[in-house]
């Protein structure tokens, strides 16, 4: 710093020495007007040099700094070195930002940027196809003027980042999205979109399989078991061995024709595109309607209750519910030994419509219960077959909650019994 003082006043203090020297050889007026004259030029010299750097830095480029001598050229050295080094980091930016483009541009999947707005920053071609941007107009665009299917909207609008959304696109109806948004940054979300129809495809297919082998078997079924019928009401058989033959034979018909009846449901649940049928359920009277079945079933077994005030009412489908609900007592009465209690009860917890299934039965083990809505899984196979299940009554729950927006719960104790609730968005209350 102080070298730089010294420097930058050196020719005003070497003018002072030579104007002092004038005043002693002349006179005091002609040592000024040197000092003045000094001044002048040093000034003149410097306002030049400020001029080129004032021109140069409208367009600073190393190639055309300005040339000079003493301080300002020190100054200028010193510029051309900054200049140099900031077009070198943007230079490497811009590679690595190359980079990047080109290794979002390979992925196979769609990549859009949004802000805070959902406006659109920045796409790759996997994502232009995906929805057909225009790469020249759709920069900074809101991308919920551009993909305009409700459910999308509603999914942005939502950021509900935990599970993708599957929609087609709608300039590509065979086509099948998964879409699924991450945040990042401050406020930023990034768009991921998966092609998978060729996923949904087969799954389509093992679908229909289902649909198909279950709607095959059920006439032969039906047939035989009619058969079976006719046999033992035949008076004329008594042999004990052919009519525990014949028992057996319609017991495993029946299971079949079970086994048969929830496929069918499965599949019409999974096959169903079409949203929901909703009504206004009067939840009082369709409880009453599955504890009457369920007492049937329980046929004086097991001590069954009802907690429902008279005026509970879901928004929901009430044959949907009707199944689900049905299936959770039945599998409360099938898992309850002789004597237990079983209660059914509506309530509602923070809003939320809650319908629940509480038992004193068998109870399950920790382990067993992230697994029992898979479909066929049993904890006992033995047990389950020789109540008449399938396997499948859970799926059929779930599928159906899911349906609903609905939450299965489940918290049991083996040797003590369980509780199975189903638990509905408070959006489903009707007051
Ligand atoms: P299943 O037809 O075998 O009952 P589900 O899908 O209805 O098939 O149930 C799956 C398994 O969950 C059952 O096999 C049983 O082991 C267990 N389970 C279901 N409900 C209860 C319950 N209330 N108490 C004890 N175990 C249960």
């Amino acid at each position: 710093m102080l070298d730089f003082w010294f420097r930058a006043s050196l020719p005003v203090w070497l003018g002072a020495i030579v104007a002092l020297v004038l005043w002693g050889l002349f006179s005091a007026v002609v040592a000024l007007l040197f000092m003045l004259a000094l001044l002048l030029v040093v000034m003149a010299y410097r306002a030049r040099q400020l001029y080129k750097l004032g021109i140069w830095l409208q367009d600073a480029r190393p190639e055309t700094i300005p040339e000079a001598d003493g301080l300002w050229d020190e100054v200028f050295s010193r510029l051309y070195r900054m200049v140099k080094k900031h077009n070198q980091t943007k230079q490497k930016l811009a590679e690595e930002l190359q980079h990047m483009e080109q290794a979002t541009a390979a992925l196979p999947e769609g990549v859009v940027i949004l802000n805070e707005m959902n406006r659109i920053e920045w796409f790759n071609p996997i994502a232009q196809h995906h929805f057909y941007f225009d790469a020249e107009h759709d920069n900074m665009q809101d991308i919920t003027y551009l993909v305009r299917q409700p459910e999308f909207i509603e999914y942005i609008q939502e950021s509900n980042f935990s599970k993708p959304l599957m929609m087609r696109p709608a300039r590509h109806e065979d086509m099948v999205l998964s879409i699924r948004l991450i945040p990042y940054g401050e406020d930023k979300r990034l768009l991921i979109s998966r092609d998978i129809t060729q996923f949904e495809r087969v799954e389509a297919m093992r679908r229909d399989f289902v649909a198909n082998v279950s709607h095959e078997l059920r006439t032969p079924l039906t047939v035989v078991s009619g058969f079976v019928e006719n046999l033992q009401d035949m008076t004329d058989l008594n042999q004990d061995s052919a009519r525990r033959a014949l028992n057996l034979m319609a017991e495993q018909t029946h299971r079949m024709d079970n086994l048969v009846a929830d496929l069918l449901t499965l599949s019409r649940l999974e096959n169903d595109q079409s949203p929901l049928r909703e009504e206004s359920v009067d939840m009082s009277a369709l409880l009453g309607e599955i504890y009457q079945e369920g007492r049937l079933l329980s046929g004086e077994k097991h001590t069954l209750r009802l907690e429902v005030p008279g005026n509970a009412k879901l928004l929901g489908n009430r044959e949907e519910l009707h199944s689900a609900i049905g299936n959770l007592l039945g599998n409360a009465i099938r898992y309850t030994p002789e004597g237990g209690t079983i209660l059914l009860s509506w309530a509602e917890r923070d809003n939320q419509p809650v319908v629940s299934v509480q038992d004193s039965g068998i109870g399950i083990a920790p382990e067993h219960i992230p697994r029992l809505t898979e479909r066929f899984y049993r904890v006992d196979r033995s047990r389950s077959r020789e109540t008449g299940g399938t396997g499948l009554g859970l799926a059929i729950v779930k599928h159906i909650a899911m349906r609903h927006q609905a939450k299965l719960d489940i918290s049991s104790e083996e040797g003590k019994g369980s509780t199975f609730a189903l638990v509905f968005p408070v959006k489903r209350a009707i007051h």
